[in-house]
């Protein structure tokens, strides 16, 4: 048998929501085949910019307008708050598809000139062929679209592959791609777990593949590109630093710090999972901080006054107690375990420890939960230092009134993103992507576009003189 089914649960009720098939390998080199027959066309990539971007518009025109049926879709599958899914990421990744349309027009054409006499070079900028995506199930339909959006637009055909957990609206975002107008074969969806994620990863007519999630699957995926040598991008980890110092301004920092510690349940690659406060300041800050996540309500996502849902899965809550559990010499300041009320879905607390070691697991690894450390610092060097100790390099934020340390923290902070006095918030024109072992490769904004294109250097002899002064090192004598 090539195909196995897979159920697929609410994980704020447990219950079984949907039941999609886990593609085998000939599954996928059917998919494959379908974007390679497409791209080969030139149905999509024969396209002018102006033609693809119409349908990515009315795509995303199709996707706004049936906003309200996808955010209920992810909340149930995501567990995530019906307000997170429905104000925030979609209509994000309509703006993202939007953005990557319009963008995909502006002409290029830099460089073209003359650069050896009697010569003129040109560059263009090509799609790459077909593209595997893989996505993780933390935001489904916006990685989808900042996958998607730049691929579709810089005119590749793409086998997306959403996570086994969470695959159900990325499957309606293939099915609105379709009543939009993008040819058959352009946008090809596949369902599975790490074997269909394996196929479609190295196989021979894949030519790039794009890779959001964790940083050891990210290793693999290299391993299973390198014999076909396929062009990668990485969104990985993240364990983003929040610094705070004495001069901040606390009404802001500490609702900032509730926000970015615990949106979508922790589990964001650029959420606050350290916050490093001035010594002077850590007693004021802590207190309030607890306080104010204290008022987080966790429970149903389909609430409109639910905050934060459950963790994804029974085995990513199993995971986040094992860090707490094997944690030494920490006092936990709020949450630690599982809401006594909440007696079915993976949910798990808002949980604030003081007192873990830098060198710690809980502070160098990615717990992907509720969790966050809070930790002290006596300089502003001993804060940078901290901040920059780990192997990823995703996105970190520095919270002070004073500008020129502002300045000199972000200057030297080694993270993709550096917020001012504030932490999550992105644009679609505005590069994301990680330093270290968070990934290469930028999603959003034009460096996105440039990502899924090649380069291509065309050469034009402009003299049409038989013998080139050059051809005696070859070939002759000169002259
Ligand atoms: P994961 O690495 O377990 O899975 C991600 C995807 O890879 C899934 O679709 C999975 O089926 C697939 N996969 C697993 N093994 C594979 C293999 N050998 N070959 C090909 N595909 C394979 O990650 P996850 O648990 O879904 O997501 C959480 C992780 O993603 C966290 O580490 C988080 O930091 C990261 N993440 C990063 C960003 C970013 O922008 N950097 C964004 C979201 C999530």
């Amino acid at each position: 048998m090539q195909t196995k089914p897979r159920l697929i649960l609410n994980p704020a009720t447990e219950e079984i929501i949907a039941e999609t098939a886990d593609a085998g390998p000939r599954d996928v080199g059917r998919a494959v085949a379908a974007a390679k027959k497409a791209f080969d066309s030139g149905v999509w990539s024969g396209k002018s910019p102006a033609e693809r971007a119409a349908l990515i518009l009315k795509w995303a025109g199709l996707i706004e307008a049936d906003l309200a049926a996808l955010a209920k879709l992810e909340s149930q599958n995501t567990g995530k708050p019906l307000k997170l899914a429905r104000d925030g990421d979609i209509p994000f990744a309509v703006d993202n598809l939007r953005f990557f349309a319009a963008a995909a027009r502006l002409p290029e054409g830099a460089g073209t000139g003359e650069y050896s006499s009697g010569y003129t070079s040109v560059i263009r900028r090509e799609p790459v062929g077909v593209v595997a995506l893989v996505a993780p199930w933390n935001y489904p339909l916006m990685m989808a679209a900042w996958k998607l959006g730049p691929a579709l637009a810089a005119g590749n055909t793409c086998v997306i592959k959403p996570s086994e957990l969470t695959p159900l609206t990325t499957l309606e975002l293939g099915r609105l791609a379709l009543e939009a107008g993008i040819p058959e074969g352009v946008l090809n969806v596949v369902t599975g777990a790490e074997e269909t994620g394996r196929a479609l990863t190295s196989h021979p007519d894949v030519r790039m593949i794009s890779f959001t999630g964790d940083t050891d699957t990210g290793r693999k995926i290299m391993a299973q590109a390198a014999p076909t040598v396929k062009r990668l991008h990485f969104e990985l980890g993240g364990k983003a630093p929040f610094v705070v110092f004495a001069d901040a301004d606390l009404a802001a920092a500490v609702p900032g710090a509730v926000v970015a510690s615990f949106v979508n349940c922790g589990q964001d690659c650029t959420a606050a999972t350290r916050i490093y406060v001035e010594q002077s300041a850590l007693e004021r800050f802590s207190e309030a901080f607890v306080k104010e996540t204290g008022k987080m309500r966790v429970g149903d996502p389909a609430q409109p006054g639910t905050d934060m849902g459950p963790l994804i899965s029974a085995d990513q809550r199993a995971r986040v107690e094992g860090f707490l559990k094997r944690a030494k010499g920490v006092k936990v300041l709020l949450g630690g375990g599982r809401p006594k009320a909440l007696k079915r879905g993976f949910f798990f607390a808002p949980t604030i420890v003081a007192g873990a070691a830098q060198s710690s697991e809980l502070v160098q690894s990615e717990v992907f939960g509720p969790v966050v450390c809070l930790l002290p610092f006596k300089s502003e060097a001993q804060a940078l230092a901290l901040a920059n100790e780990v192997r990823y390099g995703l996105a970190g934020s520095v919270w002070t009134k004073d500008v020129q340390r502002a300045l000199r923290m972000a200057n030297s902070l080694r993270f993709g993103t550096v917020w001012v006095n504030d932490h999550l918030p992105l644009a679609s024109e505005m590069p994301h992507g990680g330093f270290k072992e968070s990934g290469f490769g930028k999603d959003l904004s034009k460096y996105a576009l440039e990502e899924y294109t090649v380069a291509k250097h065309v050469m034009f002899e402009t003299t049409g003189a038989a013998r080139k002064p050059w051809h005696y090192t070859a070939f002759g004598e000169p002259g």
